[in-house]
């Protein structure tokens, strides 16, 4: 049941509606469908499989986001932070997991609000650990550029010893070390934080990685980096707009990749999965919690992306559309956790009684 369930939240997370002027759109299916056959199941349901495995009680769990590009982006996009706010509610409300916010200083802002919006304060470790503070999280800067990334990103796994990382939206560089906008253009490597070290070094010490995008250039992709450059190729002639020869699809794998039509539906499709697994609809944000996710966001500074205004829409779709998907699996899950019969079934009776009554 949890992998039919996976099925249809896959279906509602990959609805695509970008604007008919994006590079990216039509992708959104293709890329789906080869992330599908490389991993062989639903994509929810493995990643919020591999989560319920591997995350205990009071477990770290490292959250990356942030997709900025200054001066356009300066405080990040709106497509990342409400997926990690998410996440960091679903993890703590469902498994008790301590969540670590890892990021460049700036696009914590919009991260941090959003995760208070869901339920989830910042505060620092000692809260967490001396007086046990529940639904708490962690808010770690990460410098910019790759001097001293490597370091660093070995500095959190010790300190934290995370049993899961997931990245939401988060942008990592290709084969031969180049990063890419969403349009395929080549971006500078000094203006972003190398998060990405925190993933290739956690899977070296077998740390349950899960990478949320909707793409090609984010944290997850290296696990479909041919077929996904292979898929802007058949589109465009070349598989970045750069030059480099690398492609626009990032190096940097994870074990599990959910391709998505908006990364934030992905990291909420995660949170469905989990609340239907762990039989408690709460633990997946209402409509109106999303509103305010979403509003505060924006308030912090994330940028709409498309079109690169300070409102309250996430790739091109309204504020209304992120209540919709979120409602939709709120009517999912709901109704696949009823065991009983509703009350107006029973005041309905029983059709095939009634027509056989009144012969
Ligand atoms: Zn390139």
């Amino acid at each position: 049941m949890p992998e039919v369930l996976g099925e249809y939240l896959d279906r509602i997370v990959n609805i695509e509606m970008l604007d008919d002027n994006s590079l990216r759109r039509n992708k959104t299916e293709l890329l789906y469908r080869a992330a599908r056959e490389k991993q062989g199941a639903p994509l929810t349901h493995l990643a919020a499989k591999g989560l319920v495995e591997r995350v205990k009680k009071d477990d770290y769990v490292i959250l990356l986001s942030g997709a900025g590009i200054s001066p356009w982006l300066e405080w990040g996009e709106t497509d990342g932070p409400t997926g990690i706010a998410s996440l960091a509610r679903s993890l703590s409300f469902g498994l008790g997991a301590r969540p670590v916010y890892v990021g460049n200083e700036k696009e914590l802002g919009p991260v941090i609000a959003a995760g208070v919006a869901a339920g989830i304060t910042v505060l620092d470790k000692e809260a967490v650990e001396i007086y046990k503070r529940k639904n708490t999280a962690l808010s770690v800067p990460f410098p910019l550029g790759d001097r001293g990334a490597k370091e660093k990103a070995l500095e959190i796994l010790d300190e934290f010893k995370p049993s899961a990382i997931l990245g939401v939206e988060k942008h990592a560089p290709n084969s031969v070390g180049v990063w890419h906008s969403a349009a395929g253009q080549a971006t500078d490597p000094e203006g972003q934080p190398h998060v990405h070290h925190i993933v290739e070094e956690g899977r070296k010490r077998g740390v349950f990685t899960v990478g949320i995008g909707d793409g090609g250039n984010e944290i997850g992709y290296g696990l479909i980096r041919e077929e996904a450059n292979a898929i802007y190729e058949q589109s465009f002639g070349v598989s970045c707009q750069c030059g480099c020869g690398g492609g626009e699809a990032t190096a940097c794998a994870t074990d599990v990749l959910i391709s998505t039509s908006v990364s934030n539906w992905g990291a909420y499709g995660v949170s469905a999965m989990l609340a239907y697994m762990l039989e408690d609809p709460f633990i997946l944000q209402d409509a109106d919690t999303e509103r305010r996710m979403v509003e505060v966001m924006a308030q912090a500074g994330a940028v709409e992306a498309t079109y690169a205004l300070s409102i309250p829409w996430v790739d091109g779709t309204s504020l209304e559309v992120q209540q919709a998907v979120v409602t939709m699996m709120h009517g999912v899950v709901a109704n696949a956790l009823r065991r009983k019969p509703v009350r107006m079934h029973e005041a309905i009776g029983d059709y095939g009684a009634s027509r056989r009554g009144s012969k």
